[in-house]
C-alpha cells in the first residue's frame, strides 16, 4: 500500500532480503524486512545480494552462510517478479487537514473495524472510497492518531 523506504502509494510486496559481508575474522550481516514497492525492491535485491556475492566469500563462517544468502534473496526475489510497477502518477500521500475533514465523519467506524480485528489493508481501501481520499491517506490517518495515543498515555 505505502513502500517502508520511499513512501509512494503504490503495490507492495512482504519481503526479507539478507546481505553479508566478510573480513577475514569477523562478518557483518545486514537484514532488510519490509513491505517495499517494485523499485524499491529491486534495488534492494540487487544491491544487497550483488555486496553479499563479492564480499560474502572472505570469512570462514560468512563464507559458509553467502550461498544459502543469494539463494534466499533469489528466491523471494523471484516470487515478487509478478508484482505491478509503480504508477507514474504515484506521489507520496499526505495527511493534511481537509484530509482528516473527509476521514473524521468515518472514524468511528474505521475504529470499530480496526478494534474488530479487520486488517487496515481491507479497510483502508473501503474507507478511502466513501471518505473521497486514497488508501494512503487512511493509512496516515491511522498511524497519527495512535501516535497521539501513544503521547497521552506512555
Ligand atoms: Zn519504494
Amino acid at each position: 500500500m505505502i513502500c517502508q523506504s520511499c513512501g509512494v502509494e503504490a503495490e507492495t510486496r512482504y519481503v526479507s532480503f539478507h546481505e553479508i559481508q566478510g573480513y577475514l575474522i569477523v562478518y557483518r550481516t545486514k537484514t532488510l524486512q519490509a513491505y517495499l514497492c517494485r523499485s524499491c525492491l529491486r534495488s534492494y535485491f540487487w544491491s544487497m545480494t550483488s555486496k553479499t556475492f563479492c564480499l560474502g566469500w572472505w570469512s570462514t563462517i560468512s563464507f559458509f552462510v553467502t550461498p544459502f544468502l543469494i539463494v534466499n534473496n533469489t528466491v523471494r526475489y523471484m516470487l515478487c517478479l509478478g508484482q505491478a510497477s509503480v504508477p507514474d502518477n504515484s506521489v507520496r500521500p499526505e495527511f493534511d487537514e481537509e484530509a482528516w475533514n473527509r476521514i473524521k465523519p468515518h472514524w468511528n467506524d474505521l475504529a470499530a473495524r480496526l478494534n474488530d480485528g479487520e486488517k487496515l489493508e481491507v479497510v483502508a481501501p473501503l474507507i478511502a472510497e466513501r471518505a473521497g481520499v486514497s488508501p494512503g491517506q487512511v493509512f496516515l490517518c491511522v498511524a497519527c492518531i495512535s501516535l497521539m495515543e501513544e503521547e497521552r498515555n506512555p
